[in-house]
């Protein structure tokens, strides 16, 4: 009888469940193993937006001036805070070289067709039963002032002409239309009806039970320390709980992940993006509409069960505190857009690393020195939106069969 080759994936995050997912589902067996309580780092309260309108990266033209700008602001939603993290530094430069025309459109090619396979791909696990509060009402991006409504028109005609993704323009009190509940008088907003959204920790449970009911493993409280090597293979993994033997290793750890890049043969030249959440009870009028309130990088998340504030992109190392004015900015700055801009119960106040690479592009990838470890990190602000098709481009890869995107863009080695 023919053993079913084992895989393990490091890190149970949204990124190395959608590989357990595609892995599972051609033939492997599959082992989670997660340092800490599975979905509970950056997939846990993030905003839950699936959008493949978001193609342009982080680093774009003028995107420097807006940091350094955003630097001496007092409480700015960017921050950064380099002291003498060497890491960071080497980062900042590699971003800052990137934000011009060309790199832009480099990156945002590379991006998009990996939002766009797992806008589909969510429909279908949707179909199979995955349960996590699927809405798809597309995503509101709202200006407060006219210049920014206007301003973000070349920014739509550009999305239209290169990649075929606009938006619906509402100018002034016409936005009112899409969401009754913004205040008159704002700028407007642009409506990208494709986009969708979901509860992070719902679609973390139901994918959970899913991955265990089809015989998939899935361990908690087990640190993967390092792999086990005989030349160019890893054999397994050491973890805080002993060796783990397996045929082929997913490296999932999302912004953690520089941390076991000793053996990979490549430069995993991952930071931390921080960013909080505000998860509170539904407001007594709660907004129909997902929304992005642009000028003050807020996002507003409506779902079923609850209602979610978040924003925020620190660049500050793996700082884990929650200060409550970060907390407070949020709150405040909805206040701008709604009457009610959160609901009377506080359900929990959050924080997350985002995997951020200085191109905007996921690494995905054949470990350069073992041949049979593929990467699957890197996913910066859009790792819900990209998961699914990175987890099928891994079981392809591992299975050695054509893969249904070009993966070049995310190579391991173009650091
Ligand atoms: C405020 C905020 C809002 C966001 N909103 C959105 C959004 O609307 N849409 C979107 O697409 N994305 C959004 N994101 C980004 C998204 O959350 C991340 O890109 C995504 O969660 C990354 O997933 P991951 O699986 O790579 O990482 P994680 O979810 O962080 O998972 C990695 C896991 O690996 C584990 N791990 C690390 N090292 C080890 C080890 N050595 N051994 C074992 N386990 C290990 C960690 O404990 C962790 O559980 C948001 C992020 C933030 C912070």
């Amino acid at each position: 009888m023919n053993e079913r080759k084992h895989v393990v994936v490091i890190g149970g995050g949204v990124i190395g469940t959608a590989c357990a997912h595609f892995l599972l589902q051609s033939g492997w067996r599959v082992t989670i193993l997660e340092k800490g309580t599975f979905g509970n780092a950056a997939s846990h309260a993030n905003c839950g937006f699936v959008c493949p309108s978001h193609v342009l990266p982080l680093a774009m033209p003028g995107a420097v001036r807006g940091a350094m700008r955003s630097m001496f602001a007092r409480n700015s939603p960017f921050k950064i805070r380099p002291g003498f993290r060497l890491g960071l530094w080497r980062w900042l430069l590699d971003f800052a070289r990137r934000c011009n025309q060309a790199d832009m459109m480099e990156s945002a090619r590379g991006i998009q067709p990996l939002l766009n396979s797992s806008r589909t791909l969510y429909d279908e696990l949707i179909r199979g039963g995955i349960e996590c509060e699927w809405q798809t009402r597309g995503l509101l991006f709202v200006f407060h002032s006219r210049e920014g409504m206007e301003h973000y028109a070349e920014t739509n005609e550009l999305l239209k002409k290169e990649f075929n993704a606009s938006a619906r323009s509402f100018f002034g009190d016409d936005v009112r239309q899409c969401e009754p509940l913004l205040k008159p008088g704002l700028g407007g907003g642009w409506l990208y009806e494709s986009d969708a959204h979901l509860r992070p920790d719902r679609l973390m449970r139901s994918w959970r039970a899913s991955i265990e009911s089809r015989g998939g493993t899935i361990r908690e409280n087990v640190a993967v320390l390092n792999f086990i090597r005989s030349g160019d293979v890893a054999m397994g993994v050491h973890t805080s709980e002993g060796e783990l033997r397996a045929d082929a290793l997913v490296l999932a750890a999302g912004a953690l992940t520089p941390a076991l890049n000793e053996h990979l043969g490549c430069r995993i030249p991952i930071q931390p993006g921080k960013g909080y959440s505000l998860t509170t009870t539904r407001p007594k009028h709660c907004p129909r509409m997902p929304m992005i309130f642009e000028e003050h990088r807020v996002a507003v998340t409506p779902m079923h069960s609850g209602y979610r504030l978040g924003s925020m992109m620190e660049f500050v190392g793996y700082d884990d505190s929650i200060r409550p004015k970060r907390i407070a900015y949020l709150r405040e700055a909805a206040s701008h857009y709604l009457d009610e801009p959160a609901g009377e119960t506080v359900e929990e106040t959050w924080y997350g690393w985002r995997p951020m690479t200085p191109d905007s592009r996921p690494i995905i990838g054949r470990s350069p020195s073992l041949d049979n470890v593929v990467i699957a990190a890197g996913h910066n602000m859009l790792g819900l939106s990209m998961a699914p098709a990175t987890g099928r481009l891994v079981a392809e890869i591992l299975n050695g069969n054509q893969p249904h995107l070009e993966v070049s863009p995310y190579s391991p080695r173009r650091f």
